[in-house]
């Protein structure tokens, strides 16, 4: 089994035009967890925190993974892609040599809740052509446990596979589960986990509320229970990169230099 290996809270932050935020990975606290960048999580009633949404702006090397748990969105890109993300639904995007993209709320009120991964990519991977994925609520297996249920967005869960088509290999579910119910979750072994937990608690050898990430050990699997009613957490896992990473804003690269060249792509038209 592995266990909780350290609890963080996520950081109060904003991004895009104007877009509240918690950044959960990708803090100066915990710059990342190979091969995962960053972990964003929006969540408001209150349109103010949503509005402005990610105006056009670019990305390369590597993949952004949106789950909208509630709320609209809007996705259109330079490589002629056009998105809607609804309650439920996943966009799985491959920025590679570069993209250049706009992420719009559809909706001028109500709840607004999901979350934002970046998923690095290895270097002979950064450069490859750019592409995208919407993945409908419908399209996510969903299975059953005794005590709750696991939706199935990328990997392999009871023999069950997401439909998620990463370019390494991650295991991403979203778990619901009742009070006093217990989950074991097989994780390949030296893969890089973390659980999140976004409604109510966990125990596993630490508590975990909600608003909580905890980083996972890198061998066997978790195991935990729900403390409270209605518990919800994103357990996520990646086979680990260990490149050395160079981050520039939207860029993320192996070296400073391929950090320089993609501004210049950028600002000479050349990305996306
Ligand atoms: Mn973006």
């Amino acid at each position: 089994m592995r266990k909780i290996e350290y609890l963080m809270e996520g950081k109060r932050t904003s991004d895009g035009a104007g877009v509240s935020l918690t950044r959960i990975i990708g803090t100066p606290e915990l710059n990342m967890l190979d091969p995962f960048l960053l972990l964003d999580e929006f969540g408001s009633e209150n349109p103010d925190d949503y509005i402005a949404g990610f105006p056009s702006h670019p990305h390369r090397g590597f993949e952004t993974i949106t789950y909208m748990i509630n709320g609209k969105f809007k996705h259109e890109d330079t490589a002629g892609n056009e998105g809607y993300l609804t309650d439920g639904s996943v966009q799985w995007m491959t920025a590679g040599k570069g993209i250049i993209h706009s992420e719009m709320p559809e909706q001028t009120e109500g709840l607004m809740r999901g979350f934002q991964l970046w998923l690095n990519l290895p270097k002979e991977k950064k450069m490859v052509d750019p592409s995208y994925k919407d993945i409908q609520a419908d399209d996510i297996p969903l299975v059953n446990f005794n005590g709750g249920q696991i939706k199935v967005i990328s990997g392999l869960y009871k023999s069950i596979l997401g439909p998620g088509r990463p370019h390494t290999g991650v295991l991403y579910l979203d778990v619901h589960i009742n009070k006093s119910s217990n989950i074991e979750i097989p994780i390949e072994d030296d893969w890089n986990a973390f659980v999140y937990v976004y409604e109510g608690e966990i125990k596993a050898n630490l508590c975990v509320p909600k608003g909580m990430l905890a980083v996972l050990e890198t061998d066997g699997a978790f195991k935990c229970n729900a403390v409270a009613n209605n518990t919800k957490f994103i357990i996520v896992a990646g086979e680990p990169i260990r490149e050395k990473v160079a981050r520039g804003g939207p860029f993320v690269m192996n070296t400073k230099e391929e950090i320089l060249e993609a501004f210049d792509d950028y600002q000479s038209g050349k990305l996306g």
